[in-house]
């Protein structure tokens, strides 16, 4: 049975690695508990399952708290990230004077790292972001259409190049999420419109991260994929978006999947999924495509299911829809 969550207590905190200026270093996460994303209210995001973590009643004492318990155990890692599982900048979530605290706590980190949704992010409130934070945004695609039916986002890709280009106009860091394999989408379409929609965010963001849709609970891609009408992207088709972006952008290349190598998740046969998330890894620090030199005896059936998907006109989760065998090898 899942524990009693107090307001007061931080969802969770961990060290991992990422970079700043330039240079691989430690960062300290903390997921915070805050009142939740303003779009869940409007049915959230199809993919989101953020619900789940947000609370109703979190005061700014809860989050002052949450703010101790982060500083008791801070290491003056270089890199925080502060996500609150909806907008940092939502007056709502975490109101504008326990930002200013949360700010000075951390204003001797090399970064902060922080998401929101563009609504927030207007002049008054850029002008007063401190110099070392990098905001988060997610654009998930550039294609208006898609970002209307398919991810349900309730903001437009203007939206979101509006406020990068103000983030940066004002100093500030940008690390804008894509989307890799909204609902809907075969496998080429998914690669087709990363690819176009980091082209898109390259002027306005100093990271690009690819995050290939992970299938949360209670949200409406699970439903889809219970039905088997939704396959998680192949770490190929991952792979292929940096392989046609590498030398391309200017932007750092990035992806931390979540879930990578679980059905819900990213994957390939099982066989290779570590090996291929491993490089994956590297790359995102090099930037180096030979780092992606990974093989496996399942990319020909990867590249099958890639035209069997083509042949069909439909997105279904191939491998679980037909006998491997009858559809895989035409
Ligand atoms: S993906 Fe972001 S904007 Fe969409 S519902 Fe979740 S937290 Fe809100
Ligand atoms: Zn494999």
């Amino acid at each position: 049975m899942k524990d009693k969550r107090f307001p007061s207590e931080l969802e969770a905190l961990w060290k991992e690695d990422d970079m700043a200026d330039g240079a691989k270093c430690k960062a300290m996460v903390m997921i915070m508990r805050t009142n939740g994303c303003c779009w869940v209210k409007h049915g959230g995001c199809t993919m989101c399952g953020y619900r789940e973590a947000s609370l109703m009643n979190v005061t700014p004492d809860d989050l002052q708290k949450q703010l101790d318990q982060a500083l008791s155990r801070y290491k003056d890692e270089p890199f925080v990230k502060m996500y609150t599982s909806g907008s940092f900048l939502d007056d709502n979530e975490v109101p504008p004077a326990v930002r200013e605290v949360y700010f000075d706590a951390f204003k001797g980190c090399k970064r902060l790292l922080f998401e929101s949704r563009p609504e927030f992010i207007t002049s008054d409130v850029v002008g007063s972001l401190p110099k070392n934070v990098t905001v988060a945004l997610g654009l998930e695609s550039s294609d208006p259409e898609v970002l209307r039916t398919s991810v349900h986002k309730g903001f437009t890709p203007e939206d979101i190049r509006r406020a990068g280009e103000l983030l940066k106009d004002n100093g500030l860091g940008v690390r804008t999420y894509l989307l890799l394999k909204p609902p809907f989408m075969t496998e080429d379409m998914a690669i087709e419109d990363a690819v176009r929609s980091a082209r898109f965010a390259d002027p306005f963001s100093d990271e690009i991260s690819i995050n290939p849709l992970n299938v949360q609970r209670a949200t409406y891609v699970e439903r889809l994929w219970k039905r088997g009408e939704f396959r998680s992207p192949w770490i190929w088709s991952l792979i292929e978006v940096f392989r046609q972006l590498s030398g391309t952008v200017d932007a750092r290349l990035m992806s931390s999947p979540s879930g990578g190598g679980a059905m819900r998740g990213v994957h390939n046969c099982g066989q290779c999924d570590q090996r291929a998330l491993e490089a994956i890894e590297r790359f995102c620090y090099s930037q180096n495509i030979d780092d992606l030199d990974v093989k496996c005896d399942c990319i020909p059936k990867w590249e099958a299911y890639r035209k069997s998907e083509a042949m069909l006109g439909s997105p279904s989760d191939l491998e679980r829809d037909f006998e491997n065998e009858l559809v895989l090898r035409m």
